[in-house]
């Protein structure tokens, strides 16, 4: 399907645009995915014809069939990134990146590939028409790629037709309260991915599947789960949407090893090479939960860190289960999560020179 020739775009802008004094108080104070622009960009797919009907337009409801196959079962992939309003316009942070990891998302799915230089274009469309909406500060814009089965039938098989959209919704911090450490409840009775699964894959289905354990977690007062492997229960993998880095006395790091069950995060590979970059010993290695308990108890941890794209990085400062519950440090967090947070979000908003070539401007901003 990559032979399909790149279809333009065609742009519609809305004829309802937000007034921009009612968007200036939106901007004001956006909260996290409650908030969304005027526009959206809509592409379809269908068997033979590959994706076309490329458009920018206005953000409105989408007429779905009661049989699309996306409402039965479930095949849809996402992707979430950021735009920064940066000095001298408005940049991405490794998008090709997103790009990539969605093709590898959509391979697993049985969807059919979107070019990724129309997945590029897609999001700089949707910047450039929805510029306005891009918060200063400490905010961002957060796009939201996604492609699902939208044909009707309900036999079980690959859709013939899909449709891929993009929305994007301003943004402040990910976590209320800002600063302060996460507390995060280890998930025993449920596991989030399993060898063979999709646990590699950015899929709606991964998080229906770890919303019952978010739910404990919250109802056990946490901000977040943590899940173990899937086989033994025993090997740390990450949170429903984030991944996990363990900080020791000597400096150096841990983060659980990409094997298939663990969601590739684009924050995490670029906070092992910053890290291997300023001299750290990174290990990817498999960290149990026993050890875990071990090290925050003796002080060997001492710190521990959730990473991605939303959140960005958010120390973790207690861990509570159903075997007891212990803290790591002092409970809030400490100077190399401080420091290596600094360090991305300083280059992610063009403050700290780019000396990786990560960080990608979008024309005509
Ligand atoms: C998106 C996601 C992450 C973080 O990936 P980033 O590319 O850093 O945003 C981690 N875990 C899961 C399950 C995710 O869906």
């Amino acid at each position: 399907m990559n032979a399909t020739p790149t279809p333009s775009f065609s742009r519609e802008p809305s004829a309802r645009p937000t007034a921009p004094d009612a968007r200036a108080a939106l901007l004001a104070n956006p909260g996290f995915g409650k908030v969304f622009t005027d526009h959206m960009v809509t592409i379809r797919w269908t068997e033979g014809t590959g994706w076309h009907d490329a458009r920018v337009r206005a953000r409105e409801p989408i007429a779905l069939d009661p049989a699309a196959a996306v409402l039965h079962y479930g095949q849809e992939i996402f992707e979430g990134l950021k735009a920064y309003r940066t000095g001298n316009g408005v940049s991405l942070f490794r998008p090709e990146q997103n790009a990539r990891r969605f093709a590898a998302s959509a391979d697993r799915l049985a969807i059919p590939t979107l070019p990724e230089n129309l997945f590029l274009q897609a999001i700089d469309e949707l910047v450039r028409i929805d510029a306005d909406w891009i918060p200063g500060g400490d905010g961002s814009l957060y796009l939201r790629p996604f492609t699902f089965a939208s044909e009707a039938f309900l036999g079980v098989r690959p859709s013939a037709e899909y449709l891929f959209m993009v929305i994007a919704c301003p943004v402040g911090a990910y976590f209320k309260g800002g600063k302060k450490a996460v507390s995060v409840w280890l998930s025993d009775d449920y596991t989030r991915a399993a060898p063979g699964g999709t646990g590699a894959a950015k899929c709606g289905g991964n998080y229906a599947a770890s919303l019952i354990a978010q739910a404990q977690a919250m109802k056990h007062g946490c901000d977040q789960v943590v899940f173990l492997d899937a086989a033994e229960h025993r090997w740390v993998e990450e949170l429903g949407g984030m991944n996990i880095f363990f900080v020791f006395d000597d400096g150096s790091l841990l983060t659980p090893p990409l094997g298939g069950s663990i969601l590739p995060g684009i924050t995490r590979d670029s906070i092992i090479t910053l890290a291997r970059r300023e001299g750290r010993t990174v290990r990817e290695e498999l960290y149990g939960i026993e050890q875990w308990r071990a090290d925050a108890a003796s002080g060997r941890l001492r710190e521990a860190f959730a990473c991605g794209t939303a959140a960005v990085v958010s120390p973790i400062g207690e861990i509570k289960s159903a075997h007891g519950d212990f803290v790591i440090g002092g409970g809030e967090g400490g100077p190399v999560t401080d420091a290596i947070k600094a360090r991305l979000v300083g280059i992610q908003r063009g403050e700290i020179a780019d000396t990786e070539g990560w960080v990608r401007k979008v024309a005509g901003l």
